[in-house]
């Protein structure tokens, strides 16, 4: 005789509570970036999403059990609404049963300070761009260009700025970095491949030589359609970065200010 109990807890929950990005997709026989539907993962996991007005954040979870409900905001980009979705799937999957409302700030930025909202974007990451197929993908372009990045964030369905997260982390390009500047705050932040030394620190402010600046204070300028060489000095203050030459392709992301993809000399990573 089954125990009737246990049968039924399973027959609720089919799903462990902490289901990785991974065994998720292999569970839904997910095999290519196009069929990455996160709102029908979603509602595998018991959550239902809704487009709503929402005041003080972009996202949110609220959930009571196995079910739950995602509020997204509908004016933000469909990229956008997508990695915040899979944001608040992961909340669901390491903080289930509590809620959780997430400002635009504490979406796809990997706070270095909040481990709840980095462990979330990582999740979010995994699930949209998993490394199986990114990297497949990633080793089409040899080059981490605007070009390639462009395709690679068509085939994900997500933003140019977490795609390139995403190519800077894929240790595929050990040269690469890429640095975000706002208009009135200066430097914004950066992140470099892991191959790429400490002591390469862009600086704070942008030189006024280089093309991020151009493009970031005159609104005519459109994006750089090739990358262009720049003495390494412009971007950084080692004073061993007058010796090296660099590439920097700078584009613009509506309401977040300039992004520039800089591709370093191979010396300076040795
Ligand atoms: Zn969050």
């Amino acid at each position: 005789m089954p125990n009737l109990k246990t049968t039924i807890v399973k027959r609720i929950d089919p799903l462990p509570t902490n289901v990785s990005p991974d065994a998720l997709l292999r569970s839904l026989g997910i095999a290519q970036p196009g069929d990455i539907d996160i709102e029908a993962i979603a509602y595998y996991v018991g959550l239902r999403i809704k487009r709503r007005r929402l005041t003080s954040c972009e996202a949110m979870i609220t959930g009571m059990g196995n079910k739950g409900i995602i509020s997204v905001l509908p004016t933000s980009m469909p990229e956008r609404q997508r990695f915040s979705i899979a944001h608040e799937l992961g909340h669901w999957a390491h903080h289930r049963g509590q809620s959780v409302a997430c400002r635009a700030t504490e979406i796809g930025g990997f706070s270095k300070t909040n481990q709840g909202e980095r462990a979330a974007d990582q999740y979010a990451a995994d699930l949209l761009m998993p490394w199986s197929m990114f990297k497949r993908e990633c080793r089409k372009h040899p080059r981490l260009d605007l070009k390639a990045l462009k395709v690679m964030a068509g085939s994900f369905n997500c933003s140019l700025t977490a795609t390139l997260i995403r190519m800077i982390d894929s240790t595929l390009y050990p040269t690469a970095m890429m640095v975000q500047h706002r208009a009135v705050i200066g430097r914004k932040w950066f992140r470099g491949a892991v191959q790429v030394p400490g002591y390469w620190f862009p600086k704070d402010a942008l030189d006024s030589e280089s093309f991020a600046f151009e493009l970031l204070h005159n609104s005519t300028v459109r994006d750089e359609g090739f990358p262009r060489k720049i003495g390494a000095d412009a971007w950084f203050d080692n004073r061993a970065a007058e010796r090296y030459e660099i590439t920097e392709q700078s584009f613009r992301v509506p309401g977040e200010g300039v992004v520039t993809i800089l591709l370093l000399h191979p010396d300076m990573i040795e």
